[in-house]
């Protein structure tokens, strides 16, 4: 290896979605470390997760293996009143249209495979030796962070030193400031989402069969949305995909916040209270709250994002995932960030990257990263309630076909 090809140390804040997709991308040429302030297990909800082709793309390049995470296709959407009633079915084929899938799998399941592209063995995924795998420290966040020489303070007093310090500490990250040189803090929306995943043998006890909706989906082996819309002016909604093969049901019940949880402002996560959301949907469909009724999981978030940043980087240091631009579930686009920023790293391990030039690399990556979220961010925002047919529809080319950072690049270049 030239010795300007020299592997470059990593460190990475946060084993979410965006820390060890990127673990995984970095490990390809250099020396990746993860430090997690919680268990190996942590941030895993039993909840769901649905990616779109601007992420499948990258995580089919990466090897994501859909089989062991029991993902399932979504090919279209069901459209149905709060009384159950019909309104509207459209096919939409996203492998076709966009060349990647629209698949959907439990949150826990999703990350357990992000963690083994990052940590397994290198001849296990295929990849050349010299693809160490990332080394995990857990129980250990990051309490500092000086971005010009590269080093993190740990929970334990350490201190490491990096060439590369990637901050990926999730929506509430306590280094984001490190790089902004001010706390910014997050906003709320106004609405709330209580999400549940439900067995398809619990709902079979609880209504004597699964509903003609879902079992018409295990049937075929292939998904879709099933969006429940209260359309009374009250924005309530609910929206169903399947999970781990067909055999569970992810549910997201959305409306607007009935009163404010100081625990749900401080995280993303709070037990909810079914009975309060049963109220809230009580003249809706039995069946759905029949779901919900046997859920052993809920989860409820009042919604937030986070303005857009002025900037992304630091010296050797850069924001990327929810730290950098957490925004609603509404457009399901979070994580798809999350994996485009981590594909943004591509750019390090790009031949004839050194050390000294690891700032200027930062900022092309921020360059291309920075305006994309934020156009997904202001979109998702004006997605303030589930909108038709026609008008998803275009959103989902502008979010769907990013060609990933190298692509953007050229792009770019073109249109000089
Ligand atoms: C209700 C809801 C539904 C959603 N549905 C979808 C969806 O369908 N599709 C989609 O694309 N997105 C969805 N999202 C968004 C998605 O969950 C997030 O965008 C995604 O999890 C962001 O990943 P991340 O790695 O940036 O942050 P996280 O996944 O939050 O990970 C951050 C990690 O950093 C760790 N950490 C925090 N502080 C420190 C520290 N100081 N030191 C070390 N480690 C630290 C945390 O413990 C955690 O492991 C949804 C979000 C919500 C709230």
């Amino acid at each position: 290896m030239a010795s300007n090809d020299t592997p470059l140390r990593v460190a990475i804040v946060g084993s979410g979605i965006a820390g060890l997709a990127a673990a995984r991308i970095l490990r390809e040429k250099h020396d990746v470390t993860v430090y997690e302030r919680g268990e190996p297990s942590v941030a895993t909800g039993g909840q769901g997760i649905a990616n779109f082709p601007n992420s499948t793309r990258i995580l089919e390049s990466i090897g994501f293996d859909y089989r062991r995470v029991g993902s399932v296709e979504l090919a279209g959407w069901n459209s149905l009143d709060k009384h159950g009633k019909h309104l509207y079915s459209s096919d939409y084929n996203m492998r076709e249209r966009y060349g990647a899938p629209l698949v959907s799998h439990m949150r826990v399941d999703f990350r357990t495979e992000l963690l083994r592209l990052a940590t397994a063995p290198a001849e296990d995924l295929g990849l050349v030796a010299s693809a160490i795998p990332a080394t995990t420290v857990w129980n250990n966040g990051a309490i500092d962070l000086d971005t010009e020489t590269g080093r993190i303070t740990l929970e334990d007093e350490s201190v490491v030193e990096a060439d590369v310090v990637i901050v990926a500490d999730g929506i509430h990250s306590q280094l984001r400031n490190k790089i902004l040189g001010e706390p910014i803090s997050t906003q709320k929306t106004g609405m709330t989402c209580c999400r549940v995943a439900v067995s398809a043998e619990r709902v079979e006890q609880a209504l004597g069969k699964l509903p003609q909706w879902w079992q018409d989906q295990r049937e075929r082996g292939q998904g879709y949305m099933h969006l429940v819309e209260a359309l009374d002016g009250t924005s309530r909604f609910v929206i169903a995909y399947p999970l781990r093969d067909v055999n569970w049901m992810n549910m997201s019940w959305v409306f607007q916040t009935q009163k404010e949880r100081k625990h749900t402002t401080e995280s993303w996560h709070a037990d909810g209270d079914k009975d309060e959301i049963l109220e809230v949907y009580d003249d809706f469909d039995n069946s759905l709250k029949t779901m919900l009724r046997v859920a052993d999981q809920v989860k409820l978030w009042e919604l937030q994002d986070l303005e857009p940043l002025p900037t992304w980087t630091s010296g050797r240091a850069i924001l990327i995932g929810d730290a950098a631009h957490a925004m609603t579930p509404l457009q399901g686009q979070g994580s798809n960030m999350a994996i485009e920023d981590a594909d943004g790293l591509r750019l390090l391990t790009q031949p004839g990257v050194t050390r000294d030039g690891v700032p200027e690399i930062l900022k092309t990556v921020e360059s291309v990263r920075r305006p994309r979220a934020i156009k997904v961010l202001l979109n998702t925002r004006s997605t303030s309630k589930i909108s038709s047919a026609a008008d998803r529809y275009a959103k989902f080319d502008e979010n769907c076909t990013y060609p990933g950072i190298l692509g953007a690049l050229k792009q770019q270049a073109a249109a000089v």
